[in-house]
């Protein structure tokens, strides 16, 4: 599932190529998350002005309105001059005068939402209870402490809830907890005030890494302009389990924590 260093590899992979194309076409494939929410003929015409990152929504900025796209479990897009037509797994696709951009998504979690401004209801439904920005000047060590003291839930599913701080998903969660030595099953509201500002600093390092490595690659995630992540090549416990951990040779274990896997190591999270 693409997480915030996968979802900004992107923008940055065509933001400063579809900045000011004009929308010739739209072309719709089976049906996503949540629906267009526009006539696609409305959009012809229209001019890209760039495209801004919040969470894991990309906000591409019209002359009129914005479409909000997220890439779901499966998404990814890609934007080129010249494309093969679309398969069965293309499901939005707009034309431009700079090349086409397209969203191929196989599970379909992903969406294309257009709206009127950033505080229309459909926007804010999606935007509005975001946590703050985990690489921004808010993301910040005594807040985050004073916010983790008020979750009794296990500090991982606090961090993939992603009211707190956005856009850490279940790789850069577990990366972050290990990072930090602290065990994904430990109640948020018992982190210390050390190392919930140790878990801080480990969540911007590993973000930052992650996003110099192009993300991480698990199964089908390529930026835009087709380009693999790198990151998932140096995990230390993420889908590692049974393997020695890097640091002290302990094996990784495994557990579940909501839907998801949880990796972790026995002897360098004990916290
Ligand atoms: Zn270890």
């Amino acid at each position: 599932m693409p997480e915030l260093p996968e979802v900004e590899v992107t923008r940055l992979s065509f933001a400063d190529r579809i900045a000011g194309a004009r929308i010739g076409s739209v072309r719709l494939g089976k049906p996503l998350r949540w629906p267009l929410g526009i006539e696609p003929a409305a959009l012809q015409g229209r001019t890209v002005r760039g495209v801004r990152r919040r969470g894991k929504y990309l906000l591409l900025d019209l002359d009129h309105g914005l479409l909000l796209i997220h890439l779901g479990m499966s998404g990814s897009l890609v934007f080129a001059a010249a494309l093969p037509e679309p398969g069965a797994h293309d499901h939005f696709e707009l034309g431009t005068s700079r090349g086409l951009l397209r969203l191929r998504d196989p599970r379909r979690f992903g969406a294309v939402v257009w709206a009127e401004a950033e505080s229309d209801p459909v926007a804010h439904k999606l935007l509005g209870r975001l946590g703050v920005e985990p690489l921004g000047p808010d993301f910040d060590p005594l807040a985050f402490w004073q916010a983790l003291r008020t979750r009794h839930a296990p500090i991982k599913s606090v961090l993939l809830a992603g009211q707190i701080v956005v856009g850490v998903g279940n790789i850069y969660a577990s990366e972050a907890l290990f990072a930090a030595g602290i065990r994904p099953t430990l109640s948020a509201a018992h982190l210390s005030r050390a190392r919930a500002e140790r878990l801080h600093g480990a969540i911007r390092e590993v973000l930052a890494r992650a996003l110099a490595k192009g993300g991480s690659t698990l199964r089908d995630f390529s930026s835009a302009d087709g380009q693999n992540g790198h990151f998932q090549l140096e995990a230390m416990v993420y889908d590692r389990a049974g393997q020695p951990c890097r640091d002290c040779g302990t094996t990784i274990l495994t557990l579940r924590q909501g839907q998801r896997s949880t990796y972790y190591c026995p002897r360098c999270q004990t916290a």
